[in-house]
Parts: structure tokens; sequence; C-alpha cells
């Protein structure tokens, strides 16, 4: 039986079906990554999208220390480049150069991300939920980084978007929902860290948790740059992402390299 807190914690991050949909998840990584783990037709840059690391509470979205880590090595082997995921979103990058971001600000991101990425010089990105980061739900004060310290993390290493005020579902929100997520994570993150972010990431990030009407509402709100968390089924006016789970070891994540999962998404 999970606390109270903890299916609180869970049901906040879209993650009430955890245990079903992560044997799910584990035997669809699996079986994937063995039937396709050699095909490459890929012409751009991949953008990685991580949530924590080594901080469990977030479920299948946790990646080990030690496996992160092994990733890290594994890019470098494989001969691929880290660069910005502006610089991929820009113009599509090359097929050897992939972008590290980070979704939710979980405290993972300042303790374990930031220092293992900062000792290897690599940049990274990562997505803030503005009313998580305010700390005003109970759950958030001992799981996700505040302002003060995301204005400690804040380097030129570092690109910092917005994640939305509350992490909703986009495609059941109505137009004035729509614009207050949108509009007032931004002037939060401003207000807090002295920028207006010009790139968001859509909350669930699938194909079916975003709209036309809420990627033209972005535009107009000053998001030059919309992330997904899917690749071949996203939404086409955003920026395709791979999402990388817990159970990706070297094997399925060489093969996620390898476009293996590009038509899979996380809740269908
Ligand atoms: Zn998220």
């Amino acid at each position: 039986m999970l606390k109270k807190g903890a299916k609180k914690l869970l049901r906040a991050v879209g993650l009430q079906r955890a245990q079903v949909a992560a044997a799910r998840m584990a035997a669809e990584r699996t079986g994937l990554a063995t039937l396709s783990a050699n095909r490459s037709d890929r012409t751009g840059g991949r953008i990685l999208a991580y949530h924590s690391v080594s901080q469990p509470q977030t479920g299948v979205n946790d990646v080990s220390l030690e496996r992160f880590e092994r990733q890290l090595d594994l890019l470098t082997d494989l001969g691929f480049e880290i660069v910005p995921a502006s610089t991929i979103a820009a113009d599509g990058g090359q097929p050897n150069q992939v972008a590290i971001t980070v979704d939710d600000a979980w405290t993972s991101a300042a303790e374990i991300i930031a220092p293992v990425l900062r000792k290897r010089d690599l940049p990274w990105s990562l997505f803030v939920v503005s009313q998580w980061s305010d700390h005003t739900d109970e759950w958030t004060r001992d799981t996700i980084l505040n302002w003060d310290a995301l204005k400690r993390l804040q380097g030129e290493d570092l690109e910092i978007g917005s994640h939305s005020v509350t992490h909703p579902d986009f495609a059941k929100l109505a137009r004035s929902e729509i614009e207050h997520e949108l509009q007032a994570s931004r002037a939060r993150i401003e207000a807090c860290l002295g920028f207006a972010p010009t790139s968001f990431a859509i909350p669930f990030g699938q194909s079916m948790n975003w709209t036309d009407e809420a990627q033209a509402i972005a535009r107009q709100t000053g998001y030059d740059v919309i992330y997904a968390q899917a690749e071949n089924t996203r939404h086409p006016a955003t920026i395709g992402r791979t999402f990388v789970t817990k159970f990706d070891n070297d094997r399925i994540f060489r093969a996620l390299l390898n476009g293996a999962f590009d038509n899979w998404e996380e809740w269908v």
C-alpha cells in the first residue's frame, strides 16, 4: 500500500496507473528494442527527455544515477555530440547530435543531474512547473526545486523553459485555462528568475495532450519552441523528444538512439 502522500504525488504526476503501466512499459520497451534495434534512418538530432535521477518517487520516469552516467558514457562512445536542445530545435540538428532535457524540476535535477552534467561540461534544459516551484502544495516541498534553488542552478550551460502552471492535460482545458497555464507560468518564471522563457515543454507531452488551439496560444504567448514528449506521433508543429524510462538498460538505450521507440507513446 502506498502512503497517502505518495498516492497524491503519483496522481499529481499522472502516474495513477503506475503499477500496471510500469509492467506493461517494461515489456514494451524490451520487446521493441529486440524487434528494431538496428533501425536507423534518422536525418536530424535527437532530444532526450528525462525527469529525475535516483529519485524513485517519479516511478517509471526515474533513471538511476549509475544508468544515467552509463548513458552519457554510451553517447560519447557511440560518437554523439551533446548540444543544447535549442540547437536541434532551430534546424533539426545532425544525426550525431543529442540534447539532454529534464522535466518538472524534481530535486534531483539540482542535487544529482546538474553536478553530473557540469562535471562533464555538458549543456542541458530544464522545464519548470511554476506552481510546483511555488511550493504551495505540500507534496512539492521535499520533492520539487523552489525558485531559490532554481536561481542557484541558473548558468550558461542551462536553458530553463516553462512546463505550465499546474501540469494539466492541455487537451482537457478551456481556452481561458490554456491561456492562464501558458501566460502565468511564463510571467512567474520572469518574476522569479529574471527572464521570460521562450521554450515550453508540453505536460505529459504525448499526441493526445496537445491541440491546434494550445499550439496557437503558446506561440502568441511568446514561446518559440514547443517540445513534445514523443517523436513521430507528436503534434506536427512541436519539436520531438525521446522519453527515457526507468527500464532503459544499455540495450534498450542503444535501440532508443536507433529509433526503436519513435512510434511509441507512453499513455496509448
Ligand atoms: Zn512533466
